[in-house]
Order: structure tokens, then C-alpha cells, then sequence
């Protein structure tokens, strides 16, 4: 069953409705810190269901994405007296969506749940798709398992107390939808002023669009066996720069990684499968100038390739393999790069970019 896609601006009276929909037996709110303090206090005092709510609160960012979280998670569902009729609202971005969606799946072999993301990130990826998981180890996402949201409220009104580099982050996943989905959705995100957006309607179309290809991507393919692995697109090079940067101690925000990916990517799809090349100076040009350069020189092409050859998708040691395109909106899965493709592609990209 698809889950239910709300896009509301009015964030109070959409809960309300379903928790009226609902009407569960105890409601649970698990959020971070940083969105206990910058959103729940408003939304509070706009819905008598969130002000009821039992409140679990997490460590913010990646690194509390884990077991200890998580059995923290489990304790306070326990001590608040969570059983299979109540409702988890996960409230945050993509770590608290991710963390929160896997403990309410485990929960008495599950309660249901909604998402309401509060990054641009978490709204239009990972609030969306039923992935939900822990990382383990060191290894990211490694323990999760695919359980959707009951509904995902999605809205620009969280948006103002972004950091400009969270913002960014999420901007490049909408540009990856983008260039999944078409020339004229392309054409809107790279005109649209994501920066100074003062039109939040205008906002909430695009990501309405934008969250429109992630579904209609994970409905043909919920558990990842063929077309998901369109949503790689960018992705392959974005680990293995995040990889590289971990390694020379620099921080790196998933979104910039990818949106050199994408770049990166693009060159390779018009070397192999003739991507316009006006469009992927179109699309560098934005990345230049919204993104930068990393604060890290990326020319140790031998780490990064020996960082993609590492990634669990490949099966040919020879060659690697990405999600390229022939145009926008025209995917070219399973293609694959040999080692001098992809060196030859890199300085491609740092032609473009700069390093
Ligand atoms: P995040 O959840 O860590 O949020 C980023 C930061 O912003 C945090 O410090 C958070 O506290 C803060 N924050 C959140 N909302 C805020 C607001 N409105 N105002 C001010 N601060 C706010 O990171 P993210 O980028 O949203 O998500 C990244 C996570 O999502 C990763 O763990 C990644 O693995 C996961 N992810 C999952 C999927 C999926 O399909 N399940 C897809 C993509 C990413
Ligand atoms: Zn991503």
C-alpha cells in the first residue's frame, strides 16, 4: 500500500485530521534537540494532539543514528505505555525520520507512524519511501528494514531556521529528481531562487514534483531490485567523496558531495551515452556557483575510485557501476566505467567546478 502524501502548509490542522482519523491509543512525538527547540514549540501551540503527545527526544545529526539511540527509543516507547494502537509522529529530518520509522516498524512488530520532515532533505527523500534504518559499525544504514509511513506531511513552513548548507543539501537531492524526471523540471530547478525563497506555495509545488518521482521510482520498485537503483544517479562519486573526506579529516554535507556527483555523473553520461552537453554546463554552472569547491583537494582519483570499486552495488571488479542518463528523464541503468572513464571524467569535473 502506497502511503498517503500530504502537502500542507497548514501542518497543525493536517494532524489534527489524522489523529482524529486515527483517534490512537497514545501518541508519541520522537524528534532531535535542535527541532524540539526551533519547531515543536509553534506546533504545539497550534495542535491540542501535539501538545498532548509524549515527547521522546534524540542526540541531533548522523552520529546518534545508532543502537544506543535506538534502544533508548525502544525504553521510553515502554515506559509510555506505546502499544500497536498508538501513533508515532516523527518529527525532524532525515536521521530523526530514519531512526524513528525503524523503531516504530520494531515496536511490538510495529505501531504505525507518520513523518513530518522538517528538512528540505528529509521532505523530499528520505521522509518518503519506506527505508527506514539504523547505521552499525561504522557502516551507514546497515540495519533497517522497508516499513512506510501511514503519511508524510510535507511543508515549507519548517524551512526558515535552516542552516543555508541544509537547505543546499536537499536542494541537490530535488536536482537529482529533476534530472530523472525532465527537461522542464530541470529548467525550474535551476531558475528557482531556493536561497530567498519567499514563495512558499511556489515551494511546495516544486517539492510536490519533486517527491512525485521518488514515488513513482519506489512503486515500481519498492525493494530495490531494479529502477530504485535509479536514485543512485550522482551517488556512487557522492560516497566516495564523502569516503575521501572522512579520510582527510573534512567535512563534507551529503548534498554537496552529490551535487558534484551529479556533475560528475553527467560527464560520464555524455561521454558514453551523448547527454547534451549544453545541459551539463547548465548544470555545473549552478552547482559552481550555489556549491563551491570542498574545503579538500578531490584529485586523489585512485582513493576515490578505490572508493567506488567498494561500493555494494558492483559486481565486475573491472569496471564500476553508475545510474547515467541520455537526456533528462532518460535513464540508462547498470551502465558502466573502467578506472580511465572515470579519471578522465573527474578532471572533466574539476574543469567544471573547480577543486
Ligand atoms: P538531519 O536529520 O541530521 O538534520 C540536519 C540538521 O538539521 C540536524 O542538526 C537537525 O537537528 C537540524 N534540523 C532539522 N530540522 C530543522 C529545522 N527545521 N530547523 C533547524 N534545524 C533543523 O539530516 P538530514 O539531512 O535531514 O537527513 C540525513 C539523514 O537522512 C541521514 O541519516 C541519511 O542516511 C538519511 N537518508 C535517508 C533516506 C531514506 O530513503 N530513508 C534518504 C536520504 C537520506
Ligand atoms: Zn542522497
Amino acid at each position: 500500500m502506497s502511503q498517503i502524501l500530504v502537502f500542507n502548509n497548514e501542518v497543525a490542522a493536517a494532524v489534527e485530521a489524522i489523529v482524529d482519523e486515527a483517534k490512537p491509543n497514545g501518541l508519541f512525538i520522537i524528534t532531535d534537540t535542535n527541532v524540539r527547540r526551533e519547531v515543536l514549540p509553534s506546533l504545539a501551540e497550534q495542535s491540542p494532539a501535539v501538545a498532548r503527545a509524549c515527547v521522546i527526544e534524540c542526540e541531533p545529526g548522523d552520529e546518534a543514528k545508532n543502537l544506543r539511540t535506538l534502544s533508548e527509543i525502544w525504553s521510553r516507547l515502554v515506559a509510555g505505555g506505546c502499544s500497536r494502537s498508538s501513533l508515532i509522529i516523527n518529527l525532524g529530518g532525515g536521521v530523526v525520520t530514519d531512526m524513528g520509522g525503524f523503531a516504530a516498524a520494531t515496536f511490538k512488530r510495529g505501531v504505525k507512524f507518520i513523518n513530518i520532515p522538517t528538512t528540505l532533505l528529509a521532505a523530499v527523500d528520505a521522509s518518503v519511501g519506506g527505508k527506514t534504518g539504523i547505521n552499525f559499525e561504522g557502516l551507514k544504514n546497515e540495519i533497517g528494514v522497508f516499513r512506510e509511513a501511514v503519511a508524510v506531511i510535507i511543508s515549507t513552513c519548517f524551512f526558515g531556521s535552516l542552516p543555508r548548507e541544509e537547505l543546499l543539501s536537499g536542494y541537490a537531492e530535488m536536482l537529482k529528481h529533476g534530472l530523472l524526471d525532465s527537461e522542464e523540471a530541470v529548467d525550474m530547478l535551476l531558475d528557482f531562487p531556493i536561497e530567498n525563497c519567499d514563495e512558499p506555495k511556489e515551494l511546495l509545488q516544486l517539492l510536490k514534483k519533486s517527491v512525485a518521482v521518488k514515488q513513482r521510482v519506489v512503486e515500481a520498485d519498492p525493494h530495490e531490485h531494479g529502477l530504485r537503483k535509479a536514485l543512485n544517479l550522482g551517488h556512487t562519486m557522492a560516497h566516495a567523496m564523502e569516503g575521501l573526506a572522512l579520510k582527510t579529516g573534512s567535512h563534507l554535507a551529503h548534498g554537496y558531495a552529490v551535487a558534484r556527483g551529479l556533475v560528475a555523473d553527467l560527464v560520464l553520461s555524455h561521454m558514453k551515452h551523448g547527454f547534451p552537453s549544453e545541459r551539463l554546463h547548465s548544470v555545473a554552472a549552478f552547482v559552481k556557483s550555489r556549491y563551491g569547491a570542498p574545503e579538500f583537494t578531490c584529485d586523489d582519483y585512485d582513493t576515490l575510485i578505490q572508493l567506488m570499486r567498494h561500493d555494494k552495488k558492483n559486481i565486475d571488479p573491472e569496471t564500476i557501476n553508475f545510474t547515467l542518463l541520455a537526456a533528462p528523464g532518460d535513464i540508462r541503468l547498470d551502465s558502466t566505467a573502467t578506472p580511465q572513464e572515470i579519471t578522465a571524467a573527474l578532471d572533466i569535473t574539476r574543469d567544471l567546478l573547480g577543486c
